[in-house]
Formats: C-alpha cells, sequence, structure tokens
C-alpha cells in the first residue's frame, strides 16, 4: 500500500498550481461547484482510490451529495443566478484551490509529506497549530498531524465534503464552522459530512 503513494512534492511548482487551478476551473464549470474544511480524528485503514485527476472523485461509501439549499447556510450560497452565480462558484473554488496549494507549500517546506488519496489532498506530519484533533482541511487540503498513512475511504469522504464546504461557502466557512461550535456532535458542518466517517462517536 505504502508503495504505490505518490509523493507530490513534485506538483507544488507554479506550473502543478496553475495546472490545478485550470483543472478546479473545469471541474466547476462542468459540474457547477467542486468539492472544501475541518476537523477529525483518526481513522481506520481501507482502500485507496488513486485518481490523478481527483479533484473529480468523491469516493464515499457514502456518496450521496449533501444539499445545503435548504440548512442554516442557505443563504450564504453563491447565488443561482447564471450571471453571477456561476461567477461566484467559480471565484470561491478557485480561492479553495489556491489555499489549499498554499498550506501545502508551506507544510512541504517544514517537512511534511503530501499527496493525493482517492482526489483529495493530504499533507502528513504537518505540526502547525492550524491542525486540530487528527487534522483540519482547509481549501482544498487536508492537513493530519499524523505520519503517512492510508486515511481510508470514509475519512477520505468525510474531508472530501469539506472541502465542498470550503467551494461552496467560500472563505467565511472558516468562521461559519467556527461558529456552530467546537463540539463536532453539535456542529452542522460535520454532521454534514458524516460524524461517523470522520470518526466521531457522538452518544
Ligand atoms: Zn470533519
Amino acid at each position: 500500500m505504502r508503495a504505490d503513494r505518490r509523493t507530490v512534492s513534485w506538483a507544488l511548482g507554479p506550473r502543478a498550481v496553475a495546472r490545478a487551478l485550470c483543472a478546479a476551473v473545469v471541474v466547476c464549470a462542468l459540474l457547477g461547484a467542486g468539492p472544501a474544511a475541518a476537523v477529525s480524528p483518526p481513522a481506520q485503514p481501507a482502500t485507496r482510490l488513486t485518481s490523478l485527476t481527483g479533484l473529480t472523485s468523491l469516493p464515499a461509501a457514502d456518496a450521496q451529495t449533501v444539499d445545503y439549499s435548504s440548512g442554516p447556510y442557505a443563504d450564504r450560497l453563491c447565488p443561482t443566478t447564471p450571471a453571477s452565480g456561476v461567477a461566484c462558484s467559480l471565484g470561491r473554488s478557485l480561492l479553495a484551490t489556491t489555499q489549499g496549494a498554499g498550506h501545502r507549500v508551506r507544510a512541504v517546506e517544514a517537512g511534511a509529506t503530501c499527496e493525493r488519496q482517492a482526489g483529495l489532498w493530504v499533507c502528513f506530519d504537518v505540526r502547525s497549530f492550524l491542525v486540530q484533533r487528527g487534522g483540519t482541511t482547509y481549501g482544498d487540503t487536508f492537513l493530519s498531524p499524523d505520519g503517512q498513512r492510508d486515511l481510508g475511504a470514509d475519512l477520505v469522504a468525510h474531508e472530501s465534503e469539506h472541502v465542498r464546504q470550503w467551494r461552496l461557502f467560500g472563505p467565511d466557512f472558516s468562521l461559519m464552522y467556527l461558529a456552530e461550535g467546537v463540539d463536532p456532535c453539535g456542529n452542522y458542518f460535520e454532521q454534514q459530512a458524516g460524524l461517523v466517517a470522520g470518526g466521531y462517536s457522538c452518544g
């Protein structure tokens, strides 16, 4: 398992970042919006589906799409009108992509290892106050304090939903997430990402 991991320091140069940005734009243009960030505890080992164009893959065991348009933050989504909605969606998705890329660059510079697992950018051995509990997703990248390992399909799906939340709600997502409180069991965004998949036990 470990042998076929792709370490991706090669993917952190300007050309690769540009490539990632282009991919995000294309995906958003095709799908309307993309995957988004938050906190998770350790996960169980599981199979990993590697994808070179992973922005398009959501390898969840439970792959239904969460609909935020009827939730408490519906008014914080991009407008649905074609004119402003498309530009808003593309802008937010691009911001999530560049935010994640920036975190990866800083993480690698500090000694972390970043790779893709089933379409999700993951950096291991990240030492930062920004990383809470079992890890934190910023933009399109999951930052983990743990050593390199297979996250497992459930945790990848959980963090990919956080990526999607970043893309849908934009930079304000961080404030919205914090406003939901530090208890993951009562946090709307954790609930939508899947508490069990995220490794939380909520009685
Ligand atoms: Zn989470």
